[in-house]
């Protein structure tokens, strides 16, 4: 087996030279410009032949290769998530948690596959008004190609097989292009998918950043298809790109509202766990909680009794809280919360930083003219409005730019509905803070949070095409008899 091994620069800001856990093949493209391109093209065009045969795979085959490949992600599971852990800062058990959640998307991918695509549509031309039954319409799914998958740092194992799995159920190849901080994790979970027989120049994996080989990918004429994850990159890609399906799932500031009877024991709960773990590196962690004046003393005092409890540290320790991803991550949270201070905001905890960690933090009375109230921190920061009526609360939610998920808290599902209703997010949940998964239900997001539907059936109808093949019949097949 042939070591491995690359620098990768941690959370913590310093560099990590990581020696490989178990790679024996891949290599990591450079960072040099013009070399990468390069090597995009040799990716790209292997890619496009891989494909051509691969379409041509028994469907049953293309299933038995990704559950096997489910199997060695599972078994892999610790130096994987230990690769989370050193990139991204990922607490322990939750870096276990996303391998082994990924293997299950896997073999749920490849079951759902041989059925989605494993039956058409059959039509008769004599249920339009005008025809006889002349003509009768088969349909099927084919792949659309080569699909470029570009997944975010915070789930790089992840969202990266919710784009690759569904790609290659349904007869595409895939050139993935990981997040810098995470590419090391991602390199060894694509190791995964070689070692179970996947074919050569199949699924690629090019490292670089997105800053300097975004562009060449995203507008390659040799991709047929864009699988983003990310912030707001993803807009500016989808401006560029020309005539290929895209599937965004961009940023959020999923709002909380909480109405006067709900169970507030639950509320603090969920706003705790929805807003802090991964330190609110979430595009799902609760963003702002909206709460009803007449409740909000009860739960700011819950939601900061659990606070208090929360551990801050190192994410080998497995602390809820750990270093954000970056110094301008870090930064970028400062700034937001210097700004609340500055007009007015109650600091329920003082503001603590070291390096790249910053402690939970509830900031209460904020107010609609404070950044924080509209602005995705991605941090351990969260901001309490508190409103007169259900209305202000769900006026507040709708005058954002971002429409990811959102959440009510009451024990009265008719008022429940009429927020779900209400409220232009792409989920709402009733009685539990926002969340993606189980994988397999739809998720996607309203304005600036994306375009299309992610969930595996969904993503596998998106990254194929439906074909329809006409037998025309000299008469009206009722004639006869
Ligand atoms: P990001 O900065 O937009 O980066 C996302 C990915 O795009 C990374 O792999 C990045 O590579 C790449 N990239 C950067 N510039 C590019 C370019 N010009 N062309 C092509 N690719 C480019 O986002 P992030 O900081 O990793 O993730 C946090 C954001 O993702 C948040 O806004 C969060 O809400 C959102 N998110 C959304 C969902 C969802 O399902 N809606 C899920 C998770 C996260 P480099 O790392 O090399 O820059």
């Amino acid at each position: 087996m042939v070591m491995f091994s690359t620098t990768t620069q941690m959370a913590n800001g310093t560099n990590l030279h990581l020696e490989n856990l178990f790679l024996s093949s891949i290599q990591p493209l450079t960072k040099s410009i013009s070399r990468s391109k390069e090597e995009v093209n040799k990716a790209i065009e292997s890619a496009k032949t891989a494909q051509k045969l691969w379409a041509k795979t028994p469907l049953w085959k293309r299933a038995e290769l990704l559950h096997k490949a489910a199997a060695i992600l599972k078994e892999h599971k610790a130096p994987i998530a230990e690769c989370l852990v050193k990139e991204i800062a990922k607490p322990a058990k939750d870096a276990v948690t996303e391998v082994v959640r990924s293997g299950d998307l896997v073999s749920y991918c490849a079951e759902e596959g041989v059925r989605v695509l494993g039956e058409g549509k059959f039509l008769v031309s004599d249920s339009f008004p005008g025809n006889e039954r002349t003509k009768y319409c088969l349909t099927s799914k084919i792949p659309l190609g080569v699909v470029l998958a570009i997944p975010p740092f915070n789930y790089p194992v992840n969202l990266a097989v919710s784009k690759i799995a569904p790609a290659l159920i349904s007869g595409n190849s895939i050139v993935l292009k990981p997040p810098t901080q995470g590419a090391v994790a991602a390199l060894h979970m694509v190791h995964c998918f070689h070692l179970a027989g996947f074919p050569k120049g199949l699924i690629s994996c090019v490292t670089g950043k997105g800053s300097e080989i975004g562009d060449f990918l995203t507008m390659h004429p040799d991709v047929n298809c864009i699988s983003f994850t990310g912030g707001d990159t993803g807009i500016a890609i989808s401006k560029k790109s020309a005539m290929i399906p895209l599937q965004m799932e961009l940023g959020g500031k999923d709002a909380c509202i909480v109405l006067e009877d709900a169970d507030l024991d639950l509320v603090a709960a969920n706003i705790v766990k929805g807003g802090f773990s991964y330190s609110g590196q979430r595009c799902t962690a609760v963003k702002v909680a909206l709460v009803m004046k007449s409740v909000a003393d009860t739960l700011v005092k819950k939601i900061n009794d659990k606070v208090a409890k929360l551990t801050v540290g190192p994410p080998e320790d497995d602390c809820d809280i750990t270093p954000v991803v970056t110094e301008s991550s870090a930064n970028f949270i400062e700034e937001l919360v210097k700004d609340a201070k500055e007009k007015g905001a109650t600091f329920c905890q003082e503001y603590k930083r070291k390096g790249n960690l910053i402690w939970p933090l509830l900031l209460d009375n904020v107010g609609a003219n404070m950044r924080i109230a509209r602005e995705e921190p991605f941090g351990p920061v969260l901001p309490v409005i508190r409103i007169n009526s259900v209305e202000e609360g769900i006026l507040h939610c709708n005058s954002s730019n971002f429409g990811l998920q959102g959440c009510v808290f009451t024990k009265d599902i008719n008022k429940a509905m009429l927020v779900s209703d209400a409220m232009e997010t792409g989920t709402v949940q009733i009685n539990s803070a926002p969340a993606r998964g189980p994988d397999h239900f739809p998720f996607q997001g309203l304005k600036d949070s994306g375009i299309g539907s992610q969930g595996i059936t969904n993503s596998i109808n998106m990254m194929t095409k439906v074909k329809t093949t006409i037998i025309n019949l000299p008469t009206p097949s009722y004639t006869m008899g």
